[in-house]
């Protein structure tokens, strides 16, 4: 029996909020793990070396039945909510490790399956050891974008993005990224996914991951919880991930256009505009992310995993249930209904709209469940403040006060 917490799983009253007008929002990304092992041993890994050892139990690749039953059910969604377009992530453990003519099929099998009026944007998060001309070639063939897995330059990415051995990865990853940015396959080059790591100085990090050429960087924090919490990141007001992050962020705004997006930068910027966003680590947009595991099982986000064993579990199958039945889970729920899913805490917060209480898996402490600040929290409000700050002094600057006056 899964020790879920009683938030959300047994203290959210689904029918009564489903009454209220919190409406369910359908899946819009599906993510596909099509191969549940990896041929990298990076000691932060979320799915291997976390709290959740559900890989364990996982085939290494899915099966044909479990890839004709994911089709199915993503073409289903698909129609039952008249969707115009819908994201299908390839994921792992490592991708590229299901093989050439396994993706081919599957990316072709899902292209024909959806509705005429549904288009597919394919997407595949890779370490990137494996990629290769040919490989980019049919990815490029099949109009499937290429997000990489690297922490920075040499020494800060061989330092937890290692082969079992020991063996650094980065050379190899180079390599690739090199290829990607070429002019053969720079439109499937989707970019650069970062986990930040405090020992890594953050300037050198940018500049080596920008010189890799990538349309976007997405900065990601380490997975971690009030229980098991991130590296550094203790109990108390300081702001290690905060700093590291601005010093990322000032370095990138001072780099000529044009310049990588930067995710988190973007989307915190936006939401200061008023714009809404899809991040998943930040704002109070729903989530419209739903797994599919090797084995076919419906699951939650991977992060998930950092909470406890079975946190991402819905004990819905491919196989037996439509994608539609997980939009009632409680962690579906608790991820789509903005600020009322928020802790008192966050509710009464400054930056609340922006931040939107950190991402979900970072609120859990055991014994209370999600509904809490994130652990990141003291990161957030510093990051968001002084991002805001920034922004009001560009603001200023591009349009001066009236002399005697002021522009508000
Ligand atoms: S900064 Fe902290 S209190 Fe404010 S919304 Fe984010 S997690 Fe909640």
């Amino acid at each position: 029996m899964i020790p879920h917490p009683d938030w959300p799983h047994q203290q959210l009253d689904i029918g009564h909020l489903r009454a209220t007008g919190v409406a369910a929002v359908p899946f819009r990304s599906v993510v596909l793990k099509v191969h549940s092992r990896c041929n990298l041993s990076c000691d932060y890994c979320y799915v291997y070396e976390m709290a959740d050892q559900g890989w364990q139990r996982q085939p290494f690749t899915m099966s044909r039945d479990v890839v004709a039953a994911a089709v199915r059910r993503i073409a289903e969604h698909a129609r039952v909510h008249d969707l115009d377009s819908m994201q299908v992530v390839l994921h792992g453990g490592e991708p590229l490790l299901a093989g050439a003519s396994f993706i081919e099929d599957l990316a072709q099998r899902v292209r024909r399956a959806l509705p005429a009026r549904t288009r597919a944007e394919f997407t595949m998060q890779t370490n990137a050891t494996r990629l290769d001309r040919p490989l980019l070639e049919m990815l490029a063939r099949n109009d499937i974008r290429v997000g990489v897995s690297v922490d920075g330059g040499q020494e800060a990415n061989d330092r937890h993005r290692r082969y079992p051995s020991g063996q650094g990865s980065y050379e190899s990853v180079a390599r690739a990224c090199e290829l990607l940015g070429s002019a053969d396959f720079r439109q499937i080059f989707g970019g650069l996914l970062c986990t930040v790591s405090l020992e890594n100085d953050p300037v050198a990090t940018y500049q080596a991951l920008a010189a890799l050429g990538p349309p976007q960087i997405d900065f990601l924090l380490p997975h971690g919880t009030w229980t098991a919490p991130p590296p550094y990141r203790a109990p108390d007001a300081s702001t290690p991930y905060a700093d590291w992050l601005l010093r990322a962020f000032r370095c990138w705004t001072q780099d000529p256009k044009p310049r990588p997006s930067v995710r988190m930068f973007d989307a915190i910027i936006a939401m200061l505009f008023g714009e809404s966003t899809h991040a998943a680590t930040v704002g109070l947009a729903p989530s419209a992310v739903v797994v599919i595991d090797t084995d076919g099982a419906i699951k939650q986000v991977d992060a998930l995993y950092a909470a406890y064993d079975g946190a991402a579990d819905t004990g819905l199958s491919v196989l037996t249930d439509d994608l539609d039945a997980a939009l009632d889970h409680p962690t579906t729920v608790a991820t789509q209904m903005g600020l009322l899913a928020l802790s008192d805490q966050c509710q009464a917060c400054r930056v609340r709209d922006v931040c939107g209480g950190g991402y979900y898996p970072h609120r859990y402490r055991a014994g209370e469940g999600f509904r809490n600040p994130s652990v990141y929290c003291p990161d957030l409000l510093a990051l968001i403040m002084a991002i805001r700050d920034h922004v009001a002094a560009e603001v200023r600057r591009l349009v001066p006060s009236p002399p005697g006056g002021t522009t508000a």
